[in-house]
């Protein structure tokens, strides 16, 4: 499939939950979050992300008052409100139907519960859906996940490098979806999952591309006081921590520096794949939440992280600021080298942070210089890097 038109794109909106795990009180995606609603929120990010969408939410049928007041003008903005059915997989199914009039190339389904959804992973969603058919975002799991029997005792842990944490935008071509909505409607199944499973289900190959940590889901009460910050304004506890990191040169003809490859006439020798400005970022941004460092979370010992891509530890310490409810303001990184000459890759550099990480430009920084061929980074021996990261959490 060639790059979808921007106007064939849609996104279904799901909005038509009851929240059962909320307790008293409207449903979550009506709830205030800030000056928004997180439906709202949800719309104005996705907005912003794909201005040429066009946006479909599917509600309740009780809820048409409440979705009128937590759009406010916004639901001017959006396809007029779709009825939702008993179950998430009939409320797609209700939506899907309603732009099957004039179908898009491309659908994004997404949950109006996850309104801190980025661009960039808007933009990853539909790149991978061109590619693909059918993909989903994913976060690697970092918690050990053990399987248990109904009186409560263990019966298995799945190897955690094959897990992925789903999260939406799932994102397919509208005709595949469409129809296996419809066949699995036919069939009496009217309860799945999610849509990656519906797709499955009917035989299609679902790819992962990468979550996002920030992009959580609303679940329980605490989330709104605690991770519900939208802005740094909300997150007055402000720390500064500080990462360092070396590796020594070895065989090789490239090194990895801020998640890119630069061809090189030798490599960095490592556990992982001895990217030194995302191992000091790394531990720039743990030094800020005190909590440990790279190699107490993922040991050299661990034959799990042999040659690791490194962006996994980074997007590691990112998501722990998510779980603390803070955000990262700010990145800054310096490497010390001779060679490679940074100046060239600087920007692509800066990007790939920024991007792993899911900051606008302006917040990550990515400097170089020479220690003026003094020392083993001037004898060309080991490249070093040191960094700072600003974290802002919620108020103690
Ligand atoms: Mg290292």
């Amino acid at each position: 499939m060639s790059a979808p038109n921007p106007d064939k794109i849609a996104i279904l909106l799901v909005a038509a939950g009851r929240g059962a795990r909320m307790g008293e009180g409207p449903p979550k995606q009506y709830r205030e979050l800030g000056p928004r609603s997180v439906i709202a929120s949800a719309v104005a990010a996705l907005r912003a992300a794909a201005p040429q969408a066009r946006i479909w939410p599917v509600i309740h049928r009780d809820d048409f008052e409440l979705y009128a007041a937590a759009m406010g003008a916004l639901a001017q903005e959006v396809a007029a409100p779709v009825i939702g059915g008993a179950t998430r997989q009939a409320s797609v199914r209700a939506g899907l139907a309603a732009m099957a009039g004039e179908p898009p190339d491309l659908v994004l389904i997404h949950d109006a519960a996850r309104p801190f959804v980025s661009a960039a992973l808007v933009a990853r969603a539909i790149d991978a859906a061109s590619r693909h058919l059918a993909a989903i975002p994913g976060l690697a799991v970092t918690d050990t996940i053990k399987s248990v029997d109904a009186a409560g005792f263990v019966t298995g842990a799945p190897p955690r490098a094959h897990l992925r944490a789903a999260q939406t935008p799932q994102a397919f071509k509208f005709g595949l979806i469409h129809a296996a909505h419809q066949a699995a409607f036919a069939q009496g199944l009217d309860d799945m999952t999610d849509d990656a499973a519906l797709a499955s289900w009917a035989g299609h190959a679902v790819h992962v591309f990468e979550g996002e940590a920030g992009n959580m889901k609303l679940t329980h009460p605490a989330d709104f006081s605690a991770k519900a910050a939208r802005s740094l304004e909300d997150l007055p506890d402000i720390r500064i921590g500080q990462g360092f990191d070396v590796h020594a040169c070895g065989a090789g003809d490239h090194v990895w520096l801020g998640g890119v490859k630069i061809p090189h006439a030798h490599g960095l020798v490592g556990h992982s794949d001895a990217d030194v400005l995302l191992h000091a970022l790394t531990d720039a941004i743990l030094g800020a939440l005190a909590d440990g460092d790279i190699g107490q979370h993922f040991p050299p010992s661990d034959p799990q992280w042999k040659g690791a891509a490194s962006d996994r530890f980074f997007r590691d310490a990112m998501e722990r600021v998510a779980r603390r409810g803070g955000m990262v303001a700010h990145l800054d990184g310096t490497l010390i080298c001779e060679t490679p000459k940074v100046g060239p890759h600087r920007e692509t550099i800066r990007a790939s942070i920024a991007g792993i990480a899911g900051l606008p430009l302006d917040r990550v920084a990515v400097k170089a210089t020479t220690s003026e061929k003094l020392g083993f980074t001037g004898r060309g021996e080991g490249i070093a890097a040191m960094a700072m990261a600003t974290v802002r959490l919620p108020a103690a």
